[in-house]
């Protein structure tokens, strides 16, 4: 089956149940103080949980553009180097507003797993809310109960209010949440283990696919929880770990979302996908990222140098630094990449169809102005590199790299380990500080778009809070 029909399915079946199917909302927000992309299926349907809005339909379907790079989801660290976090993907979501609730709910997505798409119930586990003590809030008793109607009991696991009580701010609608996971390990991997219950977190090949949640709670302004007078439902499915899961992929990037990318990437470059880790991370970043940046300036943001435009400009830059540095191409590769998703996507999302070519010529141009600036900072690079004695770069020519060449520290110090010298960090840091100390200007510093990963148990704080090597370095080096 591929991405289209399986996605097909999934409106089809809510179709089916009374639900009306509606566009998805743009995936960049205009007029949203609190959120610069629209990470979720429900956040263009806020108003109405919120109650300031009356639905026109009680129950919606829909597959909603997300992005998640920044905020409270930032997923960025893990894109590339796991299977099945993307910075853009699409979110399948049925809505149930003041009508149906947990046992309806419950039932049709047991119903559209195992028998609409035929997963195997003994290949899916579902977590409910185990309760919370603090908030004086009990096990959620009736999920469980209907949920065992379906599945073996054995399989029911109890989430803490972490993972398992969604809410959407400090205040407002907020309830217990359940997920479905899918186990696709091998059938010996799984009799290795004699049947432990496991969720994502516990295996690389148990992923969570859908999260259903039910909002029966308004947060006050005291923190206390009252019940709604109307409870609602919200479910959000990533349609990329659901293709994984039916076409039996070991990786979402082996479904035909990102094949037919890889694919075409592969035409750009001396190496194929498939032959080494490094290399292999660099395809996956590429056919990520070239969805990101296509729907969002699809969808009216332009690269530039604030604000949603800037997270725009680094996920591109992040695009050009990898196949730059790691696929070996050196003349500019992403553009060549829209036309094919424009296709890719002309019946779902026709927006990005229709402005293909103008999309085309921004990522063109973008790409293009920063592969110069790669290239004279490189360039000054070997001049440093020769004419040192003592194999370490000064920290105030690292700093003439990044203040005159836009380039960025970590990729100086990147290129002279590869080329076995050190860069004086702490000389760095000093000139970094007198110009800022010169200047409050050098404060908005651009060095996001680079991503050295060195230890493995750090995490991406995000780009927004990069501003020193210091921070820079902690990250993972891809070996
Ligand atoms: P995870 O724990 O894997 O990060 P999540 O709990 O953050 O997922 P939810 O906020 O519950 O995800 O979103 C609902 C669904 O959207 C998930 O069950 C998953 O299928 C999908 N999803 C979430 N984040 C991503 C992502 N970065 N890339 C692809 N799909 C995603
Ligand atoms: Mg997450
Ligand atoms: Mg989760
Ligand atoms: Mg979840």
């Amino acid at each position: 089956m591929t991405a289209s029909e399986i996605r097909k399915q999934f409106l089809e079946f809510f179709q089916s149940k009374g639900h009306q199917v509606v566009p998805s909302a743009p995936i960049v927000l205009k007029n949203d103080p609190t959120l610069l992309f629209t990470n979720a299926g429900m956040n263009q349907f806020k108003d109405y949980f919120l109650g300031n809005k009356v639905p026109q339909y009680k129950r919606v379907t829909d597959t909603q553009k997300c992005l998640r790079v920044s905020g409270k989801h930032n997923d960025l660290e893990e894109v590339g180097i796991d299977t099945y976090h993307h910075t853009m993907f699409e979110m399948l979501g049925n809505w149930s507003f003041g009508d149906y609730f947990k046992k309806e709910a419950i039932a049709w997505s047991w119903e559209l797993l195992t028998e609409v798409y035929k997963i195997p119930g003994d290949r899916l586990y579902v977590t409910i809310f185990e309760g919370d003590a603090a908030e004086k809030l009990d096990k959620d008793q009736e999920a469980f109960d209907y949920w065992k109607q379906h599945i073996d009991e054995k399989r029911i696991l109890m989430g803490n209010k972490k993972d398992n009580f969604w809410e959407m701010g400090e205040t407002g609608p907020c309830g217990p949440c359940s997920e479905i996971h899918v186990d696709c390990r091998t059938d010996a991997e799984r009799a290795a283990v004699d049947g432990a219950s496991l969720v994502n977190k516990d295996h690389p090949q148990v992923i969570e696919i859908w999260n259903n949640v039910f909002m029966q709670f308004n947060r006050m302004k005291d923190k206390s929880l009252q019940p709604l007078p109307a409870k609602h439902v919200d479910t959000g499915m990533g349609l990329e770990r659901l293709v994984r899961v039916l076409q039996g992929k070991q990786s979402n990037y082996d479904t035909d979302l990102f094949q037919t990318l890889i694919k075409a990437a592969e035409k750009y470059c001396h190496k194929k996908y498939g032959q080494a880790e490094k290399t292999d991370i660099a395809f996956r970043v590429i056919a990520d990222h070239i969805r990101a940046i296509c729907f969002t300036i699809a969808d009216g943001q332009l690269p530039s140098n604030t604000g949603a435009g800037y997270v725009v400009r680094r996920i591109l830059r992040r695009a050009v630094r990898y196949y730059f540095s790691f696929l070996d191409v050196k003349e500019p590769l992403l553009h060549e990449l829209v036309p094919v998703l424009a296709k890719q996507f002309e019946e779902v999302f026709p927006e990005l169809f229709e402005q293909a070519d103008f999309v085309k010529k921004v990522v063109y141009e973008e790409e293009n102005s920063f592969l110069r600036t790669l290239e004279s900072g490189i360039r000054r690079m070997e001049e440093v590199m020769a004419n040192t004695t003592d194999k370490i770069i000064e920290g105030r020519t690292a700093f003439e790299l990044y203040d005159t060449f836009g380039f960025p520290y970590d990729l100086t110090t990147l290129i002279a380990t590869e080329n076995g010298l050190k860069v004086d960090e702490l000389g760095f840091e000093a000139a970094l500080k007198e110009q800022k100390d010169r200047s409050r200007a050098a404060t908005e510093l651009d060095m996001g778009d680079w991503q050295v990963l060195q230890d493995a148990g750090s995490s991406f704080i995000g780009y927004e809070q990069l501003t020193s090597p210091a921070q820079v370095t902690k990250y993972r080096t891809i070996k």
